[in-house]
């Protein structure tokens, strides 16, 4: 067994996730006299999607001394506040999933509650009312969150719409500019130890030959290190997310709607269409099952929903719900696409690729390479990429489009345990629980669980220690408050506008 740290690190693939990987651990181990090199291949190019990132996208970039207006500014970016699912609980009624909470939680007792006694009396509207992210989102205004909150009905966050080859672009600077050598070429064989069956080298187009100690493959779907070369495995989901192929488009700007502070989400025969706006074109694509329509369909229904004029031809992209087995597997560890995919319903491969990374620095090995290091790495990966696959199929599961096929087949399939356990929880008195390594909050679930009309039996009786008179002028202040903040708020253009976009 060898000793000793690790010298040379080799990252496969130049998309978002090498370099997101590169320039964060460039910055991570600056002065640690370890040697980063990332090969990519122009001649293969990267995925070219992936627009919409949830808040911790924020802290990834600000850690590199990133600010959100030259981020917002260099990727043609825009705010968001939320997602607007239309025609998921029902065609033609939409709600938002924002990042920030829902009223004002009071001894110790979730807002969820007191909303749900007051609701049932008839003497609250829908708890979409009460949360300052939806009504932001919803009036297209934007405003950065206080740093210190008056409230805690002022708490919400926000992250970014953008060009991902552009952000990729961004990170590549951050890079290089903190020592990582970039090379051209494409990879053309993999060389493995015969003893010990670890990556020994990278085998180039050029005739060159790059070797390493560690190796993080971001090569995308095809996973050249982690599935060919090392024929790890992969678990596919596929029984609970039916979708598997997606078609993406860009398009001009819709002249209908302005720069909305939010990514659409909207329900179709058999899948889903994003709508993701940025400050220069229109990100489209739609999610769809192919068992259930055909290619030709699919983009006949993008093209039939997206208004501007194409700017991009489709790009099929198929896909398979699931994870890979082992994302650390001997010396290589998967992060990006060659980890897995869940399809982009809640934004989730950038912000699962930040934490892949925040688990390669927390768990750094040396020659040892040991394997509790190892095992450590693949359990907390593999509840990461279990908890957001239940928060998507919770979305699925719940939906009320009845009638048609492909919908029919999600409400009706059994979901797995871990899911069960958590909507049965909220559906018997209102819990929600938050499990170990879930990127989601309680706010995200309940935001779901309300939207698509599963609403718990009961609610926590401690609600009862306040009579309907109390909570309601209680309500009712809280609403007004919420408007007034929103009235004095910009628009979401004016504040781009501001920062120079
Ligand atoms: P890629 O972009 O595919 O990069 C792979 C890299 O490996 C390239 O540089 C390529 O040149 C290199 N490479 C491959 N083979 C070789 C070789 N032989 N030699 C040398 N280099 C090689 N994520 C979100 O967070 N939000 C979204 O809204 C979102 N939308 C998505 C929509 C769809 C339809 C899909 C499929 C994905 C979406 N994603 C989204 C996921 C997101 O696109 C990816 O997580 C992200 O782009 C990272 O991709 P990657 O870097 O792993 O792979």
């Amino acid at each position: 067994m060898q000793q000793g740290p690790i010298e040379q690190l080799v990252i496969v693939g130049g998309g978002t996730a090498g370099w997101m990987a590169a320039a964060n651990l460039a910055e991570h181990f600056k002065h640690s006299g370890l040697s980063i090199t990332l090969v990519e291949s122009s001649q293969i190019g990267t995925i070219g999607v992936g627009e919409a990132t949830i808040p911790s996208i924020r802290r990834f970039y600000g850690a590199l001394g990133l600010k959100d207006e030259d981020v917002l500014r260099r990727t043609n970016g825009t705010c968001k506040l939320a997602i607007r699912f239309d025609g998921w609980s029902k065609p033609g009624d939409a709600f938002y999933h924002p990042f920030g909470l829902y009223g004002q939680d009071v001894r110790q007792v979730g807002f969820h509650h007191y909303w749900l006694k007051m609701h049932r009396a008839g003497k609250a509207g829908p708890i979409s009312d009460y949360s300052l992210g939806v009504a932001l989102a919803d009036g297209g205004k934007f405003t950065r969150p206080s740093p210190r909150p008056p409230s805690p009905l002022s708490v919400f966050d926000w992250a970014l719409h953008f060009d991902a080859s552009l952000f990729a672009k961004v990170m590549k600077e951050s890079a290089l500019a903190n020592g990582v050598k970039a090379i051209d070429a494409k990879i053309e064989s993999v060389e493995l130890n015969a003893e010990t069956g670890f990556i020994d080298s990278l085998a180039l187009d050029t005739g060159a030959k790059l070797e390493g100690e560690l190796f993080i493959d971001c090569s995308g779907f095809r996973g050249l290190l982690i599935e060919g070369a090392l024929e790890t495995g992969y678990e596919s989901w596929s029984e609970w997310l039916h979708c598997d192929r997606a078609v993406a488009m860009q398009s001009e700007l819709d002249d209908t709607q302005q720069l909305v502070p939010y990514t659409r989400s909207i329900a179709h025969k058999a899948g889903w269409q994003w709508k993701i706006p940025l400050t220069n074109r229109q990100g489209n694509g739609y999610v769809f099952s192919s068992a259930h329509i055909s290619d030709d369909e699919a983009l006949a229904t993008l093209r039939d929903n997206v208004k501007g004029s194409q700017r991009t031809e489709p790009n099929f992209i198929p896909f398979v719900p699931g994870r890979r087995r082992r994302a650390w597997n001997r010396n290589c560890i998967a992060v990006g696409l060659s980890s897995g995919f869940l399809e982009p319903l809640e934004s989730t491969s950038i912000a699962l690729i930040e934490t892949a990374i925040d688990k390669i620095k927390l768990l750094f090995p040396d020659k040892s390479f040991r394997p509790g290091v190892i095992d450590e790495f693949n359990e907390m990966t593999a509840l990461e990429y279990e908890r957001v696959r239940d928060f998507i199929i919770l979305h699925y599961k719940l939906n009320g489009r009845h009638g048609e096929p492909f919908w029919d087949q999600c409400r009706e399939m059994e979901v797995p345990d871990t899911l069960a356990r958590k909507m049965q929880l909220f559906k018997e008195r209102g819990h929600l629980v938050k499990y170990r390594w879930e990127i989601f909050q309680n706010a995200s679930w309940l935001a779901m669980y309300n939207g698509l009309n599963y609403l718990p039996d009961g609610y926590d009786p401690a609600v009862d220690h306040f009579d309907i008179a109390y909570l309601e002028k209680a309500f009712f202040e809280m609403k007004k408050s919420l408007d007034e903040g929103v009235a004095a708020t910009p628009r979401h253009e004016d504040f781009l506008q501001e920062i120079g976009r």
